[in-house]
C-alpha cells in the first residue's frame, strides 16, 4: 500500500526545506513527505496524488505566497481531497485571514512562523490521529468481506470502527477476487462477513467478543474484586474511569460494545470544552480510553452486564460469558439508546439502507446520492451535515414547524449554508420499501395531509432515546420511563425520606441502594450532552470516596 503522503507547500525555500527535514525526522517510515514552492506546484501534486489514488493526509502551506495563497491553494485541495487535515503557516499579520480560513474552508490549525518544530509536530501528530480515525486507509491488516445490505456485514464493521481497528472492506458484490477468497473459507460465503486477519485466520459472522479477543481487546477482568466498577464506556463512564483511576481506586470499566457511546458515534462535536474546532466522537473516546488505561482503569470490552444483584455491603455485577465481578461501590453509566422509529419496512431494512445514528462506516457508500434523516435534534442536524460531504443530496424530515426549539442554531446556520441540504418541517415517514435494500420512503405532510412516495438510497433516523437499565431492574428506583432516579428526587414523598433507607441523605449521584451511583443520559433529569456526561462522571468520584468513608 502507498503510504499516505504529507504535502508542504512554502516559497521560501529555506522554511520549505527545514519543514520538510522536520517531517522526515520525525515521520521516517510511517508518511511520505511531498514538499512543493508554489500553490501552483502544490496543486498539480495533489491532482497526481488523485490520479494514482495515494492517501493524502495532511496539507501545510505558507498563506503569503505569490500567485496563488496558502488559503487558495487548501480550498483547491480540499475539493480533491475532503478529509485530508489543514493547517496555515501564517505571520503575524495574517490572523485575521487564518481565522477566516477556520470557517470557509474548515482549516484545523494555523501555527505563526517563525515556528517551534516541537510545536508543530504535536499539533500535526494529533491532526494525524484524527485523520486516521476518519478514513478507511487500505490495509494489509484486518480484512472484512461482506454484502453492503447484510446487517451482520454492518455489525461487524460498525464493531470495528468504533473501537477504532482499522480494517479493509471488501464488497463480494463488486469484488470478484474478494468472493473467491469468501468461497474458499470453511462455509464457502453462505455466512457473511468473513473477517480474515493478518495470521492467516478467518472468522465467518463472529460475534462481538470473538472479535474483540481476536483483535487484543481486553475481555477479561484482571481481578474478582474493584474498589469501583462502572458499567458503561461513554463519555460518563471514561469521566469516572479518568478520575477513579486518578484518585487512587482499583477501578474497572464494562463496556458492552465500544467505549464513547453516543457520542463515539457522533461525526462532529462542536461544543466539547478544549477543542475550538471540534472534534470527532472517535477521536475523543480515543483520546479518553487512552487516558483511563494510562492511569491504571481496566477497560473491558464486547462484555455485557446482565444483572445487579447485592451481598451486604458489597455490590456484585453478572456478566455475560458467565462472567462475575464484585466491588465496593458500582457506577451505572449505561446511557442511551435511540428509538426505533416503528413503521413499515424499518425493522426489515436496519441495517441495509436503514440505519439509527450516523452511520459514519456507511456514508461513504451514498457518495453522489440522495439520502434522508429523520429527527430534529442536534445528533441529526450533525449528520446531516457529515452526510452532506458524500452525498448528492441530504433531506432532513422533521415533524415539527422547524428546528428550532430542538437544535443548536450554530448547527440551524450552518445547514442553511449548506447547499445540498434541504429541510422537509411538518414531515414524518410513514413507510419505507426495497427488495434487497431500502429503494423508496412514504412521507406525510401533515400540514397538507398529502402523501409522497420519495426514492431514497438511505434512511439516517435520530429520534429520541430509551435508558439502558434493565440491568438494575428491581434493585434500584427507576422513573415510568425507566430512568434511574438519583439523590434528591429520591427523598420526594413519604415525609420527604422517599424510599431512601438510610438517615444521611443521598449523596447528589447516589440511586436508592446506597453505593450504587448514576451518571450521564441514564439518570432520570440528565442535560444529556457530552460534557455534563463526563462532569458527572468525574464528580460521582468524589461521591464514591464519601460513601467509601461510611462503609
Ligand atoms: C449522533 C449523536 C451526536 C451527539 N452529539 C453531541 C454533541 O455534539 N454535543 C453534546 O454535548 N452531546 C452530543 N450527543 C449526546 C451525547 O453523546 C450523550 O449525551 C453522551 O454520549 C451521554 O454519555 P453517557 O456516558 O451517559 O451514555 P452513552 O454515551 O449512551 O454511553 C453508554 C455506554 O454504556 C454501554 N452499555 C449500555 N448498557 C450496558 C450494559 N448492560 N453493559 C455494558 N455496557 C453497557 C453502551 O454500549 C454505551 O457505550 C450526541 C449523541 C448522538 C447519538
Amino acid at each position: 500500500m502507498a503510504k499516505p503522503v504529507i504535502l508542504t507547500v512554502d516559497d521560501e525555500p529555506q522554511v520549505l526545506n527545514a519543514i520538510e527535514r522536520d517531517l522526515r525526522q520525525h515521520y521516517r517510515g510511517e508518511y511520505r513527505i511531498v514538499k512543493a514552492g508554489s500553490g501552483a506546484d502544490a496543486l498539480e501534486a495533489v491532482q497526481g496524488l488523485k490520479r494514482r489514488n495515494d492517501p493524502l493526509a495532511l496539507l501545510v502551506a505558507d498563506q503569503r505566497m505569490p500567485g496563488m495563497t496558502g488559503t487558495e491553494f487548501l480550498s483547491e485541495a480540499m475539493k480533491l481531497y475532503p478529509e485530508a487535515r489543514k493547517v496555515l503557516l501564517t505571520a503575524y499579520a495574517d490572523t485575521e485571514a487564518a481565522i477566516e480560513s477556520i470557517n470557509t474552508i474548515g482549516l484545523d490549525h494555523y501555527l505563526r512562523k517563525p515556528y517551534q518544530p516541537q510545536e508543530v509536530l504535536d499539533v500535526l501528530d494529533d491532526l494525524l490521529g484524527e485523520w486516521k480515525n476518519l478514513v478507511e486507509l487500505p490495509y494489509e491488516g484486518i480484512r472484512v468481506a461482506g454484502t453492503l445490505w447484510s446487517p451482520s456485514s454492518h455489525a461487524v464493521k460498525d464493531f470495528l470502527a468504533r473501537n477504532r481497528i482499522p480494517y479493509q472492506w471488501l464488497d463480494i458484490e463488486t469484488n470478484p477476487d474478494a468472493r473467491e477468497l469468501v468461497e474458499s473459507t470453511e462455509h464457502g460465503g453462505h455466512r457473511l462477513p468473513v473477517v480474515f486477519f493478518p495470521d492467516g485466520e478467518a472468522l465467518v459472522e463472529p460475534d462481538h467478543r470473538a472479535l474483540a479477543e481476536k483483535v487484543g481487546l481486553q475481555t477479561e477482568a484482571k481481578e474478582a474484586f474493584y474498589d469501583l466498577i462502572i458499567v458503561g464506556g461513554g463519555p460518563a463512564g471514561l469521566g469516572a474511569a479518568v478520575y477513579g483511576a486518578s484518585e487512587g481506586l482499583s477501578t474497572a470499566m464494562i463496556e458492552r460494545h465500544s467505549t464513547g457511546g453516543q457520542a463515539g458515534t457522533s461525526s462532529r462535536i462542536e461544543n466539547y470544552l478544549g477543542f475550538p474546532k471540534g472534534l470527532t466522537g472517535a477521536d475523543l473516546a480515543s483520546r479518553a480510553d487512552t487516558q483511563a488505561r494510562r492511569l491504571g482503569a481496566e477497560i473491558i470490552t464486547a462484555i455485557d452486564v446482565k444483572k445487579v444483584r447485592l451481598d451486604g455491603d458489597y455490590r456484585i455485577v453478572e456478566c455475560s460469558g458467565e462472567m462475575e465481578l464484585t466491588c465496593r461501590a458500582l457506577l451505572i453509566a449505561t446511557g442511551v439508546t435511540v428509538k426505533e422509529l416503528d413503521v413499515p419496512g424499518v425493522a426489515e431494512l436496519a441495517g441495509r439502507g436503514v440505519y439509527y445514528g450516523a452511520s459514519l462506516t456507511e456514508a461513504a457508500y451514498y457518495k453522489d446520492q440522495h439520502v434522508y434523516v429523520v429527527g430534529g435534534a442536534n445528533s441529526a442536524g450533525q449528520g446531516a451535515m457529515f452526510f452532506s460531504r458524500y452525498a448528492s443530496q441530504v433531506t432532513i424530515l422533521v415533524r415539527g414547524a422547524s428546528m428550532g426549539a430542538t437544535m443548536s442554531q450554530y448547527l440551524i446556520d450552518q445547514i442553511d449554508d449548506t447547499e445540498n441540504i434541504e429541510v422537509k418541517t411538518h414531515s414524518t415517514v410513514e413507510q419505507v420499501g426495497g427488495d434487497e435494500k431500502l429503494e423508496w420512503i412514504s412521507v406525510k405532510n401533515h400540514e397538507t395531509n398529502e402523501m409522497e412516495t420519495f426514492p431514497a438510497a438511505a434512511l439516517f433516523i435520530f429520534i429520541g432515546a430509551q435508558p439502558h437499565t434493565d440491568l438494575v431492574e428491581g434493585v434500584v428506583e427507576r422513573n415510568s420511563a425507566g430512568f434511574i432516579l438519583t439523590g434528591p428526587e429520591l427523598l420526594k414523598g413519604n415525609g420527604g425520606r422517599g424510599k431512601w433507607p438510610l438517615r444521611r441523605d443521598p449523596f447528589l449521584l447516589e440511586t436508592s441502594v446506597p453505593g450504587i451511583f448514576a451518571a450521564g443520559d441514564v439518570r432520570h433529569g440528565a442535560v444529556r450532552r457530552v460534557a455534563s456526561a463526563v462532569g458527572e462522571g468525574a464528580i460521582a468520584i468524589s461521591f464514591v470516596h464519601q460513601y467509601l468513608k461510611t462503609v
